[in-house]
């Protein structure tokens, strides 16, 4: 163990194992294989990388994300680990070369597609070279029941034969039970240990708001992060198109990210984001998988995703180098119905609707709470929490609450009394008491409800239907255009049995950035202008270098070095992420504008 602490301090720059690393990393190293399973940031990659420097051989990472390669091989490069990777975008000298260094026994780790490795002249060509372990990254990929099945992924189980006695790391930040079971299984992983890490991602600020006005509400958030990379995610192409575009002529560096452009835009896009240092990405859920760009500062829905998971995972996105990151949600009643009717208007079987149907129950019920986000999120996960955390949009402010139940009362007999054939619009009408044409084309106006809901506003009406949807006490009817219907669930609250509290929808106070600190430590005003020296100083090396910024030092390391201002090659080294490699090449650069800066 003492060899590995070596790696971690002396090559990548970091004083201490994150849990469960350092116990991974033992267990493999003694040539076990094992499941890891940690979230997003959580710190996999050095599970396997430093493995395969301390076993002889050459460490295999089989990972499908053929375009993000190149970068983790330079990333590698930069703390003087040799890397490679084999795919068919590479000429055949290029191969040639990286056949050389495998046979030379001078490279430590190769990454390789699954569909490439399983080509028997590779498996063949391989099985006579010593290998250190084969880390399968992504390998939810081999669960049917996941959203990233892969069939590739299937023909990874018989590498138990081909390379006897080379341990197997597989590693997913998805954590279903069934998912982790279905990994162990198809890949006939043996005398499997288990690691599954904690869910929370402390330094993630989560918000979920009301959706009053998006555009407003969204370039009030991107603007706090000026300057600053983030992801926004919406549903439809069309809004991924529209949103990118009045960010950029807003002056936002924002590039738009969906299935329907072009491979090579898509390429490029998802490029630019990685290497330059304030893309702000627009996109469908077609992005992002495997995107291990550290410094996202935030991530933004404009629309509601499908399930708790999928929300978890995009959001995991942002502040993977534990720096002080934002989510922010905006959602409202069209959205839930929306939703709601593209699980019912899907082909999938019934099961598999039922099951959506309550994964997206889930979902909603966790946007109406009123209780901290992040326990309840840990909760869905099956992690309990002490207290609440004091850094979501319910801890930060409380939402008001009431006792809704005579509103929600009104509401659900203006649903049956109208025949529950009408959609939101027509039954707020009928509460108010409009005489709209469809009022009297349907004799509405002679109902006992009409008008009854006169105290209360259109608004606030809405914000009672929203609630009393996501809390499924009343759907909405896909195939009848969106006709709210009731649900036997409000029998009891309709009789006056049970009271129901609601949440009074206030406008977020905008502007206010989240309380967290950075590792207890804020920036003052002149420790964050040379950070932003720098920054800059990280930009031009990496032009210089022909790689992404993070590659020479992310966030966190120069965060510190404003902060702790080291005047030596040996206090630089103790400032997190700097390791003998990188201190040799670039401490020069940063020392020298610490120096003048002071
Ligand atoms: P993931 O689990 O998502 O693959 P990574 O392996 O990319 O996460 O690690 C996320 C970030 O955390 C990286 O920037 C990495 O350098 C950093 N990191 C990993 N382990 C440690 C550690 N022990 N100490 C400090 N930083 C670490
Ligand atoms: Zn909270």
């Amino acid at each position: 163990m003492d060899k590995a602490i070596d790696v971690l301090q002396r090559t990548f720059g970091y004083s201490e194992f994150r849990a469960p690393q350092a116990d991974v990393i033992d267990a493999v190293v003694a040539g076990s294989d094992v499941l890891v399973v940690m979230p997003t940031g959580g710190g996999k990659s050095l599970c396997y990388q430093i493995p395969s420097m301390l076993r002889p051989g050459v460490g295999l990472v089989v990972s499908p994300l053929i375009a993000l390669m190149q970068d983790q091989v330079d990333a590698l490069a930069q703390v003087g680990i040799k890397a490679a990777y084999l795919n068919s975008t590479q000429s055949a000298s290029e191969q040639a070369r990286v056949w050389s260094g495998i046979e030379a026994g001078t490279l430590s780790m190769l990454y390789i597609a699954p569909e490439r490795l399983l080509q028997p002249d590779t498996l063949s060509r391989l099985s006579h070279n010593r290998i250190a372990l084969i880390a399968i990254d992504e390998a939810h990929c081999v669960s049917q029941w996941g959203h990233d099945f892969r069939r590739d992924y299937l023909g990874l189980a018989p590498l138990a034969d081909v390379f006897p006695g080379v341990p197997r790391i597989a590693l997913t930040a998805t954590a279903t039970p069934r998912t982790r079971k279905d990994i162990v299984t198809n890949l006939k992983l043996r005398a499997v240990r288990e690691w599954v890490a904690g869910f929370d991602r402390p330094n993630l600020t989560y918000r979920v708001h009301i959706k009053t006005d998006p555009r407003r509400q969204v370039s009030q958030f991107v603007a706090r992060y000026r300057g600053q990379p983030g992801i926004i995610y919406a549903l439809s192409r069309k809004k991924v198109e529209s949103t990118a575009q009045w960010l950029v002529d807003s002056g936002v560096n924002a590039l738009p990210y969906h299935a329907g452009l072009d491979t090579a835009v898509r390429a490029e896009h998802q490029k630019r984001f990685l290497r330059e240092d304030d893309v702000v990405m627009c996109a469908t859920i077609a992005f992002g998988m495997g995107i291990d760009k550290p410094d996202v500062r935030f991530v933004a829905h404009l629309d509601l995703p499908k399930s708790v998971e999928a929300y978890y995972q995009e959001t995991g996105r942002a502040g993977r180098d534990g720096a002080p990151s934002e989510v922010l949600m905006v959602y409202g009643l069209q959205d839930v119905v929306r939703l709601r009717q593209m699980v019912d208007e899907s082909d999938a079987d019934e099961m598999h609707k039922r099951s959506e149907r309550n994964k997206l129950d889930a979902l909603l019920g966790w946007c109406e709470t009123t209780e901290c986000r992040r326990r309840g999120l840990l909760a869905y996960f099956g992690e309990t929490m002490d207290g609440a955390c004091g850094n979501c949009d319910v801890c930060l402010s409380p939402p008001p609450v009431y006792d809704g139940t005579v509103e929600a009362q009104k509401l659900l007999s203006a649903v049956y009394r109208t025949g529950q054939r009408f959609g939101a619009a027509h039954v707020i009408d009928v509460l108010l008491g409009r005489e709209t044409d469809k009022v009297a084309q349907h004799g509405h106006n002679g109902l006992a409800v009409f008008g009854a809901g006169r105290d209360t506003d259109a608004r606030q009406w809405r914000s009672v239907l929203r609630q009393l949807v996501g809390r499924g006490f009343v759907t909405a009817d896909a195939a009848r255009y969106g006709a709210l219907v009731l649900s036997d669930t409000c029998r009891p609250l309709l009789r006056g049995e049970t009271a129901l509290t609601l949440r009074k929808d206030v406008r977020p106070a905008p502007g206010r950035r989240a309380a967290a600190s950075f590792a207890g430590e804020t920036l003052s005003d002149v420790d964050r202008a040379l950070f932003e020296q720098l920054r800059e100083t990280r930009a031009a090396l990496a032009r210089e270098n022909g790689v992404p910024a993070y590659v020479i030092f992310h966030d966190t390391t120069l965060r510190q070095m404003a902060l702790h201002k080291p005047a030596s090659m040996d206090d630089l080294m103790a400032i997190g992420g700097v390791g003998a490699t990188k201190r040799d090449r670039y401490g020069d650069a940063f020392l020298q504008v610490i120096v003048e800066a002071n």
